[in-house]
Parts: C-alpha cells; structure tokens; sequence
C-alpha cells in the first residue's frame, strides 16, 4: 500500500513557546511518556522509512497571537522551508493566524509562491471563531492560489480554548467558498458527528484522521464505528485523509504500527451484524494515498 501521511509536525524546542514547551511536559506526564520537546524532520523521516510512508505534509502552527514566540511569522515559515529543504519526501504549509489581517495574506502568498508551500494551516484554538467575515479576504487568497486550508478541530492542549474548535464554525466558510478545499482534522474528535454533518453537507470538504492512534490503540470500536459512520455519509472513502499528528501519538502507536492498522482495517462482526458494510481494500487505498495526491499534488488518479 502506498501511504501519504497528510498530517505530520517538525519541531525543536528553539522555534515553539515556553508555554507549549509546558504543555507538552503536562501531557506526557498525564501519560506517562518522555515529553516531545524537540523533533526535527529527520526523525520523521527515520519513521517514515521504517513504515514505508512515501510523502509525508508539515504542518506549522501560528501561534503568535495567543503567545510569546521567539520565531517572527515569516522566519517560522522559513524554518519549516530550510528543514525539508533537498527532501523529496517532505512537503509543508504554512501557519497563519486569520487575525493577523494583511500580513497573513501576505505570508499565505510569500509562502506559496515564493516558499512551495502547499497548503495553509489554521489553529482556531489559539483565539478565534474561523467564520468571521474578517477572515474572507484571506479564504479568498487561498482560493485564488488554489491551495487546501486545514483547521485543528476538536481536543486542543491546556492552555488553548477548545471552544473554537467546533467544527460547526466552519460549516458557513465551506459554503460560502465553494472552491476552496477543507480539511477538518483529527475528524473533530471528540464531535465526530458534527465533523461528519460538515463534511457531508459540503463536498469541498475533508476529514483527517490523524490522532485515532489513540483509539486503534485503546478502543478500536470507536475508530470502527467512525468508518462506517463516515461511509454512511459519503465522507469515507474520497472525502478522508490518512494522517498520524506524528509525533505526538507515538507512544501510544508508532507510526509503523498505525499504517500496519489502518492498511489491514477489516470491519468487525459486531458493526456488520448491526447492518453497517465491510470496507475494500480500494477504499482503504483512497484514503491511504489517493485522495491526498490529488488533492496536494494535482495527480490524476
Ligand atoms: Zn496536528
């Protein structure tokens, strides 16, 4: 199976916050792992060769408005540009709070034109509602440089509000921008039915799945159930993306394991006596590789 891994993170602990560095530590404490303060795009290519990941997406986060940064917009985007920088294999967006205004529009079209970035990265987070008619000039920007948007959507860290993270708050932007494709993360979790009714409304947008590591690992029936609810929305299999959020779930799954689950993933009995459908390995090669070479790279599959 060939495998694009549509949503990955490169960092070290000189480009990200005091706060966030903080953050982190709390986490893997309530999880009892070591704290990922530094992981630079080497050790994801380490892991992407172990699991046969051909392409894998960076996305960086702007989060200059919620907190002290000690990267400029501009010289984060430029970090996250000289990291892949010779790598074949790695491809980044570019992070940009909507509330930066001009300037975002701006770096959105520094970034694309001048940088080969592929995509932009919203964090709604950090501080905002991503409807507001404000933000419309920069959707337009997108649009017009034909590049996706992807918003985190769903559980954020400590110091973030999860309030703006709802993915209902997208719903008005999908359909006033018709041509602009949207990726809601993570598939919202935990509002995995209302990511779904977003999503299913509006054939512009998409659903990730980075994260369900979690769930393969813990409680495989809640990523089983998601499947089905998502085929039975037609969200699944041309409307989702394969994704890890590598590297934060590796503890609970190494990103080996988590391609190894999904490119093996069989419905269990217990959903198909309840009358939901098997998946085919076709599907599964959809979300796994096809719907992302097309949706980043333009192929004609
Ligand atoms: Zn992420």
């Amino acid at each position: 199976m060939r495998v694009i891994d549509a949503h990955a993170h490169t960092w070290i602990r000189d480009i990200i916050s005091e706060k966030d560095l903080e953050a982190r530590r709390i986490a893997a404490k309530r999880n009892g792992s070591t704290p990922q303060l530094d992981s630079p795009a080497i050790n994801l290519k380490q892991a992407m060769t172990k699991a046969g990941i051909e392409r894998a997406i960076i996305l960086p986060i702007d989060s200059g408005l919620n907190q002290e940064m000690p990267l400029t917009l501009t010289e984060k985007t430029d970090w996250h540009v000289d990291e892949i920088e010779g790598e074949d294999s790695l491809y980044t967006f570019v992070g940009i709070d909507p509330r930066r205004g001009e300037e975002g529009i701006a770096e959105l079209e520094r970034a694309v034109t001048e940088k080969g970035c592929i995509g932009w990265k919203m964090y709604p987070p950090n501080g905002f509602y991503p409807d507001d008619d404000e933000y419309y000039p920069l959707y337009e920007k997108a649009a017009e440089l034909g590049i996706p948007v992807l918003l985190h959507q769903g559980f954020t860290s400590r110091y973030k509000h999860v309030k703006y993270a709802r993915p209902v708050f997208v719903d008005k932007v999908a359909a006033d921008f018709p041509k602009l494709k949207i990726i809601l993360a993570h598939v919202g979790a935990p509002w995995v039915d209302e990511t779904l009714m977003v999503a299913a409304k509006n054939p512009n947008v998409y659903v990730d799945v980075s994260g369900w590591q979690m769930f393969a690992a813990r409680t495989p029936i809640k990523l089983y159930q998601m499947i089905v609810d998502a085929k039975s929305f037609r969200v699944f299999p041309n409307r989702m993306l394969w994704g890890s959020d590598f590297p934060l779930f590796e503890h609970m799954m190494e990103l080996v394991d988590w391609v190894d689950f999904f490119a093996n993933l069989e419905i269990p009995n217990v959903l198909l006596d309840a009358g939901y459908p098997q998946v085919t390995q076709d599907e599964i090669e959809n979300v796994m590789w096809k719907n992302a070479a097309r949706l980043f790279f333009g192929e004609k599959l």
